[in-house]
Formats: structure tokens, sequence, C-alpha cells
């Protein structure tokens, strides 16, 4: 892995290759000016950005760590490993993220038959239009959805179209949980669950999740994510230290229209972490 820089690291980050709004230039150079020190790309289930934030990084002297974020499947429910420090030419992983893609391709068009039912035309061609000839997320129909007036905010429409129960949702199948691990592994990367705090489940079957993801080869959780909030960096912060996993801190930004968080505005992980940045390489 490339040397890093100390001050703020944000391991999550998200951009044009897959459901952020801005390109992965765009992205590097907004982290540099908002002052991190290091930062991730960790798009859904593509490698495409990270050549071009690599260059972005490089020419700016920020530090940047190459990622992704795998979307698993897990006793029915959708939950997202981050890999930091993945080859990007990776054979094995770049296979493993293809087949999450066609899923991807195939849930674009049910959801968008579904919204068709609903009475909402045109959806998959709108979403499909705004991804820019890249992956489809809900995201994108949540932009198309907002822009044409069926909710008022990105929140309202997930929550009115796109999550459980709601006429837009399609049922995950995505990569199983041990599998993704292997993909990251065999990239030469560490795998981290992403935003522990968010998943609904108990506080027990999140324990099954973490006992069966440290099995697996898992090494790190995000402690600090931007969905989470001031008590959740201190219960999942307990939980590192419970499973001996190594702490992370990511934003999960997706970009200026996405208010509720912002590049550099990180806090610090609670006292007794091991980062997960402790091992990296430094460069000063
Ligand atoms: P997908 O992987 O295509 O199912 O899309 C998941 C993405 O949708 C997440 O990574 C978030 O960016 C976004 N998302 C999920 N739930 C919400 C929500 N309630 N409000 C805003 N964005 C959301
Ligand atoms: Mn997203
Ligand atoms: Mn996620
Ligand atoms: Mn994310």
């Amino acid at each position: 892995m490339a040397p890093m820089k100390l001050r703020q690291f944000d391991l999550h980050a998200h951009s044009t290759a897959s459901d952020g709004s801005l390109t992965p230039t765009q992205l590097i150079q907004r982290a540099h000016a908002a002052g991190v020190g290091t930062i991730a790309l960790t798009d859904h289930d593509t490698l495409e950005g990270l050549n071009e934030a690599a260059q972005a990084a490089r020419a700016l002297g920020i530090g940047f760590v190459p990622g992704v974020e795998v979307s698993v499947t897990w006793n029915g429910i959708t939950v997202h490993i981050v890999g930091l420090g993945v080859d990007p030419h990776s054979d094995v992983l770049e296979r493993g993220l293809a087949g999450l893609r066609e899923f991807r391709d195939w849930r674009a068009a049910e959801i968008g038959r579904r919204l068709d039912a609903a009475g909402i035309d045109g959806a998959f061609a709108g979403a499909r239009a705004l991804s820019n000839g890249r992956l489809i997320s809900r995201t994108h129909f949540a932009r198309f959805l907002v822009d044409n007036g069926h909710a008022r905010d990105l929140r309202a429409v997930f929550r009115k179209y796109l999550v459980h129960g709601k006429p837009g949702h399609v049922s995950g199948r995505w990569a199983e949980l041990g599998d993704a691990v292997r993909w990251i592994r065999a990239a030469g990367g560490q795998a981290v669950i992403a935003h522990p705090a968010r998943y609904p489940m108990t506080r027990s079957k999140l324990r099954r999740l973490l006992g069966e993801f440290v099995d697996a080869g898992g090494e790190g959780i995000e402690v600090v994510s931007g969905s989470h909030g001031r008590d959740d960096y201190f219960s999942m912060a307990h939980l590192a230290r419970e499973f001996g996993l190594l702490a992370s801190a990511g934003s999960d930004y997706h970009g200026p229209e996405h208010p509720w968080i912002e590049l550099g505005r990180l806090p610090e992980l609670p006292p007794g972490c091991n980062a997960i940045w402790e091992e990296w390489p430094i460069s000063h």
C-alpha cells in the first residue's frame, strides 16, 4: 500500500463510479480542500473509479487508499463489507464484483417494472440516465423520483418507495459473507464491516455476524461512521474490542446534495480502539 499521511482518515466514500455525485477527481479535491489527510474511495461493487482517484490524489499529495464496498446478503439482510487497500486490478475481486453488477442490472429493470406497476412511468430509463452508463443503485432511482416530484427529498423517497414493503423494493441477492471477505483478501485488502450500527438486527444477531466475519478472515469494523450517532461510536468500539477487530472511520460521503454528512468532519475514534491505519506505513 502507498505510504499514508497523518491527520484525519476518511475510509469510506463514493464517486460517480457508483452512487456518489462527484467524479473520483472531484471527490479527492473536495477531501483535500476539507483537510482530510487520507481518503479511501469505496464505491459499491466496482473498482472503476480507483485509477482516476489515485492519480488525482498523487497530484494533490493527499493520502489515498483504494477500496470497495461489497454488497452481501447475510441471513436475508443486506450487509456491506468495505475492502481497504485492494489491488484495483485483482481478477478474483473483479470477477466477484462483476457477478454482483449482473444482479444489479436485473434488479434495476425489476425495480423499474414494479414502479411502473405502481403508476410511475420511466423510472428505469430515468435511473439509468442518471447513472451515466455505470452501475445503477437505488440512489439513482431515488434521485429520479425526487426530480420528478414523487417525494420531497432522498430520505423521504427511500421510505416511501425503495425499502422493504414499498412498491419499488426488490430483495437483495448479493454475495455470501465469506466470499466477499475472500475476494477482498485475495486482492490484498483488509475487510471491514461497514456502518454496523445501521443494520436492522438485534445486538445478539450483530454479534453472530461479527463472529462469522472474524472466522471468515474479516479484520475491521467501522466504529465511527457518518451514519452512526455518538452512542453508536462507543457501543461499536466496545464490540471492536470484544471481537478483536481493528477500528475504522468513514463518512460514507455521497456528494454535496446529501447534506447530512460532509467531508473532513469525522470525530476521533473513542479511546481504547486499535485504529486500522496504525499498522499502515506512514509518510511524513
Ligand atoms: P443499493 O446498493 O443500490 O441497494 O443502494 C444502497 C444505497 O442507497 C446506500 O448505499 C445509500 O447510498 C442509499 N440509501 C439507502 N437507504 C437510504 C436512505 N434511507 N436515505 C438515503 N439514501 C439511502
Ligand atoms: Mn450508496
Ligand atoms: Mn453502505
Ligand atoms: Mn457506502
